[in-house]
This record gives C-alpha cells, structure tokens and sequence, in this order.
C-alpha cells in the first residue's frame, strides 16, 4: 500500500534520499535517478555535488533529461572505476580496445584473402 502517494514500491529516488526528503509519486527526480542506481549516484554525487545535479536536470530540456541523467551516472561511475583519468579513461580504453578489433580484423581480412588466392 502507498501511504501520501510515496514511491514505497522502489523506495526513495537518490536525489530524495539525500536530500532526507518524502519522494512522493510526483518526483520530479524518480524517474531519472532511482533506487537502483544509488551507488552510481552517490559516486556522481561526490563529483557534482546533488544542489548541481538539481540545477543541471531543472535547466535540461524535458527531452534530455534522461540523457542527462545517464550522462551523470556514467561520469560517477567512471570516477568510482578510475580516480585518476574518470570518463577521459574510459574513452582511451575505449580507443584502445578498437585498436585492438582493428588490428584482429586486419588480420582475419588478410588470412581470408590469402585462403581465396590458394
Ligand atoms: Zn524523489
């Protein structure tokens, strides 16, 4: 049962619980940060602080705002997995690891090539 329209079901979104406040059905923040993804958020916290967070989702346009979001939590998450290089270090590993595909492909293209001709 929901008492005063609360999100019980999931519990409180990450910005609501931070800010020690009742996350009604209506938050405007459920949607985009919830339950689920509170160490993500916390870690995103660290880095923004959650009165940017709110700034950030209030300015996004409606649209966006889940992109916003996600955005957030990555950038948390990348600082939490790499406290040196953050979201920089995910794209070079990023960068590196299709090197890396490049490379195989080359050569699986090469050895494919070289079976046709014999
Ligand atoms: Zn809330």
């Amino acid at each position: 049962m929901e008492a005063l329209g609360t999100n019980t079901k999931h519990g409180p979104c990450c910005i609501c619980t931070k800010k020690n406040k009742i996350c009604t059905r209506n938050c405007e923040f459920a949607a985009y940060f919830p339950n689920e993804v509170k160490s993500d958020y916390e870690a995103a916290c660290e880095l923004f602080g959650t009165p940017n967070i709110i700034r950030m989702m209030k300015l996004a346009p409606h649209e966006q705002k889940h992109l916003l979001a996600s955005s957030i939590l990555k950038e948390g998450g990348a600082w939490t997995d790499d406290n040196i290089r953050g979201g920089f270090g995910v794209i070079q590993k990023l960068m590196w690891e299709i090197k890396l595909h490049k490379a195989y492909l080359s050569k699986l293209r090469m050895k494919i090539s070289e079976e046709k001709n014999n």
